[in-house]
């Protein structure tokens, strides 16, 4: 059924962080919780079982921790897609707008080889366009998405009308 898994009580709802009207979501103490972590990345994994999933790309930053997890999940390999300046050259990057200014990812240049079967990795959706850039820069590769599972959805953020094309993008708790 849509009951709520058990896990959804670890994550904190903050106010005004990182800046004011923002209710900020912390999935820090699940982290820490041996097995909420443990329960929401079996839930993670569980649509991908038999998607041939190749490589998990993770979004720095929550983003490595659930999908380097994932990606062992589910026998996969597992990519960075980082914030500038963080790897060394060379690298593929992709630019994209934020609210305000813009920001860009980048990832090894030899990270995903054409064809390669890939899942997006995420712990929030919120606007959309992380996600949309990840989904970008992995096309850039020549990479396959396979689809994307997110921890959280803000659906009141719309970001799920900025994800492109038909493949599955999950998300095991919306707000
Ligand atoms: P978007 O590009 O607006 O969808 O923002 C998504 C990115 O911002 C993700 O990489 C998230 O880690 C981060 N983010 C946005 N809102 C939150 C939040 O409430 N908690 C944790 N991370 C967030």
């Amino acid at each position: 059924g849509d009951a709520r898994p058990s896990f959804a009580a670890l994550i904190r709802a903050v106010a005004d962080f990182p800046k004011p009207g923002v209710l900020f979501r912390d999935v820090t103490p699940l982290l820490a919780d041996a097995q909420g972590f443990a329960d929401c990345v079996a839930a993670l994994a569980a649509p991908w079982r038999d998607a041939g999933v190749q490589a998990v790309c993770g979004i720095e930053a929550r983003g490595f921790i659930f999908g380097a997890v994932l990606a062992r999940a589910l026998g996969a390999g597992f990519v960075p897609l980082r914030k500038p300046g963080k790897l060394p050259p060379p690298v593929l990057a992709v630019d994209y707008q934020l609210e305000y200014g813009s920001d860009r990812l980048e990832a090894r240049s030899d990270a995903i080889a054409p064809g390669t079967r890939v899942l997006l990795v995420d712990d929030v959706l919120a606007t959309g366009g992380t996600l949309a850039a990840a989904q970008a820069l992995v096309a850039h590769f020549g990479g396959d998405v396979v689809g994307a599972s997110v921890l959280i959805e803000l659906e009141a953020l719309r970001g799920r009308e900025r994800w492109m094309g038909e493949q599955p993008l999950h998300a095991l708790l919306r707000y």
